[in-house]
């Protein structure tokens, strides 16, 4: 699972999280260079190769982060890091290479394999050693300033600093608007440091970009979408358009809550303040849910309690999660994966209990790794991780460079696809409730639901957008905070607590700026999940309401998840999806469906009340 408010460790361990640190091998000539030599029998070996290291790297890469994240010590942070590093020169080298070849006619799936190794690269490293370096120290330099980031009230009492695991906390408890302005202008301060770095940054990475035949980093960024860069940035505004009346609703009626409690700080007809929506960010508003649900709109049972009540071990919640694959129709979990995952938090050691998947020898040496606790969150959370894993698994036997999801999004997609169908009819089926409540009273649950995935959106959306302006040229050093908060008013409908001129940085107060990992694929996962979830509904049969529908024990959901997975990223994204939902175009208004109940209870809450900014 990779929450975007705070995971700081890659989602499904595979071929993402390439940072280019190698210094260049060769000076490669621009492309389609005269006196270029190369032959088609020349890029197939080159390919062979690649794929054959990739995969030896992969794995010793896989393995020292797993150790790494399951005994943190010293010894094993630095392998895991030399492994890492091993990985990402290799590729970087690759990359690089693989324009030797960007004129030889080739079968269109190896021609694919060439491009894809291009854009794999986060960051295309500049051919000159000395700028190679340069781009490699300022990323670790900004991921190190945020990684050390503390706000401290008073410098000279180190009991007053606050991390961000701290603030996180303070900002989703506090209801006290002094103390979350005070708070939320504080860990904005970690990030004044970075500007200057973030300028020559952009200077280097467009460099590197450049060099492999793209306009800047950020059109290498969207050419990973099977369109050209433009058609892409217009796609996203097309799905944003779709479900923008749900998000316009949802901040009204949050609005009129937080006016309620908060007075004339919230205006009734403007932006909601950025510190009043319980996250850093505003990213994810559930942690305001006490303060915007009413009474009669909470979730009509507890399935925490429930999990309390019948003492399920981490294992037994686990096995309750493999069962919902087998009845897909989909091969038992081997039994390496009960030996070797963790699901426990130890107490003789420090480990990483962000919940991951993995897929160590990348055929079928899967795990989790979690900390699970008897809990809602992590019973939801388990299903999401295998769909991870049963997503590895399908596409196993392809190329290495193919052993990946159709595009960034769909991994993401696929496990909180599987997530939605944790429903009250799917705990009735497996005997952990009952009997399912009627569906009048599930107000509380959609509310809760769209206070974290609706609320999202936008945020999602506009990360990259402020990037690609920044990388382009459009926006400039003397404009980053200008523009960083036209995005921020034009898509979320918030605006900071005090002016923010460009003596501020405030894009670089989130983890994703200065660790240099793009954004966009959170979106698309957050618009993909409901369009796949209600696709695989229909197949399943369900006829009620989406969010009632679970694909548990359905054979023929089964098989259009399997058609879709086992193509892994060989084929354009829309063929996947066409495998999956019947359509090639990405779809918001599935999202409008599942919230359909949600949106007339909030059209009924705003009558007569103001909507947008
Ligand atoms: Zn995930």
């Amino acid at each position: 699972m990779t929450r975007p408010a705070s995971s700081a460790f890659p989602r499904v361990v595979l071929l993402l999280l390439l940072v280019a640190g190698a210094a260049a091998a060769c000076r490669v000539g621009a492309p389609g260079a005269p006196g270029s030599s190369a032959t088609a029998e020349e890029a197939l070996r080159f390919l062979q190769e690649v794929n054959d290291t990739a995969a030896r790297l992969a794995v010793e890469q896989q393995r020292a982060g797993w150790v790494a994240s399951t005994y943190i010590t010293t010894d094993t942070q630095a392998i895991a890091a030399r492994a890492n590093q091993a990985f990402i020169d290799a590729m970087a080298r690759y990359a690089r290479e693989a324009t030797r070849f960007d004129d030889v006619e080739l079968p269109p799936d190896a021609r694919r394999q060439l491009e894809l190794l291009k854009v794999m690269l986060v960051v295309a490293t500049p051919s000159d050693a000395g700028e190679a370096e340069e781009l490699a120290n300022l990323m670790a330099s900004m991921e190190a300033t945020y990684g050390r980031g503390t706000w401290c009230a008073d410098p000279a009492k180190r009991e007053t600093c606050l991390d961000i695991e701290q603030i996180t906390e303070v900002m989703a408890s506090s209801r006290d608007p002094q103390r979350l302005r005070q708070v939320w202008e504080g860990w904005h301060t970690i990030a004044i440091p970075m500007k200057k770095d973030y300028a020559r940054f952009v200077e280097l990475a467009n460099k590197g970009a450049r060099e492999l035949g793209f306009a800047d980093a950020g059109a290498m960024w969207r050419a990973k979408y099977d369109m050209p860069p433009d058609a892409f940035t217009k796609e996203l505004d097309r799905l944003w358009e779709q479900v923008r009346p749900l998000y316009v609703s949802l901040h009204a009626y949050v609005r009129m809550k937080l006016r309620q409690r908060y007075g004339d700080l919230v205006p009734a007809d403007g932006p909601i303040p950025a510190h009043l929506l319980g996250n850093i960010w505003a990213q994810d508003w559930s942690n305001i849910a006490p303060l915007v649900a009413e009474g009669s709109v909470r979730p009509a049972f507890s399935l925490t309690e429930i999990l309390k009540r019948r003492n399920m071990s981490a294992t037994d919640m686990v096995r309750v999660g493999e069962r919902f694959f087998t009845s897909l129709g989909f091969e038992p979990l081997p039994p390496t994966f009960w030996e070797r995952s963790l699901f426990v938090q130890p107490s003789d050691r420090a480990v990483v209990c962000h919940a991951s998947a993995w897929n160590i020898d990348l055929v079928d040496d899967l795990r989790i790794k979690m900390c699970i606790d008897p809990t809602e969150e992590d019973f939801t959370t388990i299903h999401h991780e295998l769909g991870h894993n049963f997503y590895q698994r399908a596409y196993n036997s392809l190329p290495v460079l193919f052993r990946d999801s159709a595009n960034d999004g769909f991994h993401e997609a696929l496990g909180d696809t599987i997530g939605l169908s944790v429903t009250p009819e799917y705990l009735v089926k497996i005997g952990l409730l009952d009997r399912a409540p009627d569906a009048s009273g599930d107000i509380g649950l959609l509310l809760g639901r769209a206070l974290d995935k609706i609320a999202f959106l936008p945020f999602g959306l506009l990360v990259d957008q402020w990037r690609w302006q920044v990388f382009s040229g459009e926006v400039g050093p003397d404009a980053y905070n200008r523009a960083w908060w036209d995005l921020r008013l034009k898509y979320q409908g918030v605006a900071p607590p005090s002016p923010r001129g460009e003596e501020f940085f405030d894009p670089g107060a989130k983890y994703h700026v200065p660790a240099v990992t793009p954004y966009t694929r959170y979106f698309l996962a957050h618009i993909l999940q409901f369009q796949f979830h209600r696709a695989l509904a229909q197949a399943a049969g369900c006829t009620g309401p989406l969010h009632r529908c679970s694909i548990y024990e359905s054979e023929e959901a089964g098989k259009r998840l399997q058609a879709m997975m086992e193509m892994g990223l060989s084929r354009p994204w829309p063929e996947a999806l066409e495998a999956l939902t019947g359509s090639r175009e990405m779809d918001a208004t599935a999202i409008r469906d599942y919230f359909a109940p949600l949106q007339a209870w909030l059209d009924r809450q705003l009558e007569g009340q103001p909507k947008g900014w």
